[in-house]
């Protein structure tokens, strides 16, 4: 089933966690020579026009990456404009600068306006010695990622799916890789694929940096019986060396807002072998982040 389109959803608060935190990780491998392999299992379009088709529906980005930059005063409905750049921790910085959208080097006219994905943000930081592989079933946002990005000839685009085919990168030649997998969630079949594909892929590539996307659901998705784990607690016990759980809240825990379906209360990820600095960095930038796009500073949880 490929009913999920991620440009109803680009540049929200899940959105700008995940990105943040994929380009301190990108940053930080970037500091040795030694060449990298990034890959991204669920890739989608790469690119997403903010006052487009998908996202001028549901305006999610409105409540994300526009909150953050003030790319919405730019685009001229009135909105305040956003926090000053002196305020910002480091890392939340360095996000909106990547992302192009930072307050002030916004472009001037709303329609040239765009966030980038993952595919997009990662094409960004490659160097010349780097490569990079995307995965994207959907035959749209396949296209468009295509066409995006199809003329680097850096990169490897793969229509194909993302859980099987990552084994197969498996390990990278120079033993140096990031991987993030970010699947929809929209079939319950992620929730145990994704747990097998990742514990196959650690058995291959036990020292690769991973980054795991997951929704925060106020009841539990999963198939089978009742867990007493959390999804980001399973997966958190499928590797015992460096890792870190990052929860970040949009909503109290029990009563998530009517308007989401599957009563999302905010985004977590799960991180294997992150960067040492990337824990003090989230220390400074949750609290932040929390004041402006969750529900208050102390609306996040590491583990
Ligand atoms: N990683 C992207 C980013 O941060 O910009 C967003 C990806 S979106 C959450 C998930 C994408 O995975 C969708 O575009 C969907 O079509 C695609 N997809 C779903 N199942 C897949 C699979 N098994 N293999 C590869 N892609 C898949």
């Amino acid at each position: 089933m490929l009913s999920y389109r991620h440009g109803f959803h680009a540049g929200n608060s899940a959105d700008v966690l995940k990105h943040m935190v994929l380009i301190f990780c990108l940053d930080y491998l970037a500091q040795k020579e030694k060449p990298c392999l990034c890959i991204d299992t669920h890739a989608g379009a790469g690119s997403y026009p903010l006052p487009g088709v998908f996202s001028a529906k549901k305006r999610e980005w409105e409540g994300g990456i526009g909150k953050l930059s003030g790319v919405d005063s730019l685009s001229g409905n009135g909105k305040a404009p956003g926090p000053d750049r002196q305020q910002i921790p480091a890392m939340i910085r360095r996000y909106l600068d990547i992302t192009g959208l930072s307050n002030g080097a916004a472009p001037a006219t709303a329609a040239a306006l765009s966030y980038p994905g993952s595919p997009e943000i990662i094409r960004r930081l490659l160097r010349r010695q780097d490569r990079g592989c995307c995965f994207e079933l959907h035959p749209e946002d396949f296209a468009a990622l295509d066409a995006l990005l199809g003329g680097d000839r850096r990169f490897t685009l793969r229509r194909e799916d993302g859980f099987a085919g990552l084994k197969k990168l498996l390990p990278p030649l120079s033993r140096r890789g990031l991987i993030l997998i970010d699947p929809p969630y929209e079939v319950k079949d992620d929730y145990t694929r994704l747990p097998r594909a990742l514990s196959d892929a650690l058995k291959r590539f036990p020292t690769g940096t991973y980054i795991i996307w997951h929704p925060l659901l106020h009841t539990d998705p999963r198939p089978g019986p009742v867990e007493t784990a959390s999804f980001q607690e399973t997966l958190l016990g499928l590797y015992n060396g460096n890792r870190l759980g990052i929860e970040f809240y949009t909503a109290p825990k029990d009563s998530p807002p009517a308007n989401s379906p599957r009563g999302m209360y905010g985004s977590g990820l799960v991180l294997f072998n992150p960067p040492w600095t990337l824990k003090p960095a989230l220390e400074e930038s949750l609290p932040f982040l929390g004041e402006i796009l969750g529900i208050g500073k102390d609306g996040w949880k590491l583990q």
